[in-house]
């Protein structure tokens, strides 16, 4: 079985350092891909930490991926040696419960398998992700990806991209419509391109001062300082949809109060507390939602890889030497990345 090296996670309280791991062989439907490139998730972070539970260690993270296909197994046939792909969250599912019928695989009955700390249905253990020089992926979990963006930029496409063009498109979001964006991380940056291109006049909210001028030069309409209690009063009543990035628990009735009649506020955040529960009359005054949404399915993500190409859309990274994990993450920790730290898969050697 092919050698991999990567970087993992041996324990909760343990930083990342270098580990020696084997994939498979491709099997008759796997595609095998050198990795280039793999975004930085909040999730890698939250998992790496075992803020979620049931982290299985050593855990290698990453499902932002972006490479070259190196082998094919017989009975690929829409991938070739050479091919620049993708994988997201996902590497496999049931394929037969009505979900994956659907195509929404990330809602699998019988549960998806993630790309990372998921069951390996081939080695026995855990999945192991991104973080590494190579991976070997069924083919119906590979994306395809258009060579004529830069690629270090499409990598956060295949998790911050999908999970915020899923939900506005499935809302609906388009030309007239009022979009708050909460939050300007990974996710949120994403959120403010996508929802823009879409049509939508947007508003982006958030802690920090300093991203305003970002903001702006992303997409948003306006900006708004969460903590500024009378900026946030003014938009009262105002919003048709709200996609909420925030990766820490907070008082989610300051955004429901903004919605309108209707109106639905759709979390993709997931801290390791739980928020206040929010007031209950605040919904009923208004009709309002409170929703979740999960990644997107795989159909869903190509649907979300070729907008983003006709739109030009990549995210706004900093890129990073594999080395540089551990600060990238301290860093993250204090919203502290415009906007997306993109590990360079060149920067991993074998020791
Ligand atoms: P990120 O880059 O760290 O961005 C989160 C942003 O939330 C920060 O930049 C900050 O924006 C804001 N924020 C952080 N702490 C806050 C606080 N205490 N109060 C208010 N705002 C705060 O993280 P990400 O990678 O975008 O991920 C965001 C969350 O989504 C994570 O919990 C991640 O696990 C989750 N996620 C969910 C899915 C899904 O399928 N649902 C997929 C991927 C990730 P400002 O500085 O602008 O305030
Ligand atoms: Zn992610």
């Amino acid at each position: 079985m092919p050698q991999a090296i990567g970087y993992a996670a041996q324990a909760a309280d343990k930083e990342l350092e270098y580990f020696e791991f084997e994939r498979r062989d491709p099997t008759a439907e796997d595609v095998e891909i050198e990795i280039e490139y793999c975004g930085v998730c909040h999730s890698d972070l939250h998992q790496a930490r075992n803020e979620w539970g049931g982290t299985v260690f050593p855990c290698v993270p990453g499902h932002e991926i972006v490479g070259k296909v190196t082998r094919v197994g017989s009975k690929v046939s829409k991938f070739k040696v050479g091919d620049t792909v993708g994988v997201g969250c996902m590497v496999d599912s049931c394929g037969h419960c009505h979900s994956c019928d659907e195509g929404h695989e990330q809602y699998c009955e019988n549960g998806f398998v993630g790309t990372y700390n998921g069951e390996d249905k081939h080695l026995g253990g855990v999945t192991f992700g991104g973080y590494s020089n190579r991976i070997t992926v069924k083919e119906g979990f590979v994306l395809k990806v258009s060579d004529k963006l830069d690629l270090a930029g499409v990598a956060p496409l295949l998790c911050a991209g999908i999970t915020t063009y899923s939900p506005l498109r499935h809302w609906g979001v388009t030309k007239g419509h009022k979009v708050g964006v909460v939050g300007l991380g990974g996710l949120g940056h994403m959120a403010v391109k996508i929802a823009s291109a879409m049509g939508a006049e947007v508003v982006l909210f958030t802690t920090s001062p300093g991203k305003v001028d970002d903001g702006k030069r992303l997409g948003a309409d306006h900006v708004v300082i969460s903590k500024d209690e009378e900026a946030m009063k003014e938009w009262t009543n105002s919003l048709d949809f709200i996609l909420n990035t925030v990766a820490a628990p907070h008082d989610l009735d300051a955004y429901l109060s903004l919605l309108r009649l209707d109106g639905t506020m759709c979390l993709v955040g997931v801290p390791a507390e739980h928020h206040p529960s929010p007031a209950v009359f605040n919904l009923i005054a208004k009709r309002r939602s409170l929703a979740g949404s999960l990644i997107g399915g795989i159909a869903e993500t190509q649907e979300m890889l070729d907008f983003c190409a006709e739109h030009g859309i990549t995210s706004d990274i900093e890129m990073i030497a594999m080395d540089e994990i551990n600060v990238a993450y301290e860093r993250m920790l204090k919203s502290d990345v415009k906007y997306r730290f993109v590990i360079d898969m060149a920067t991993l050697k074998q020791k």
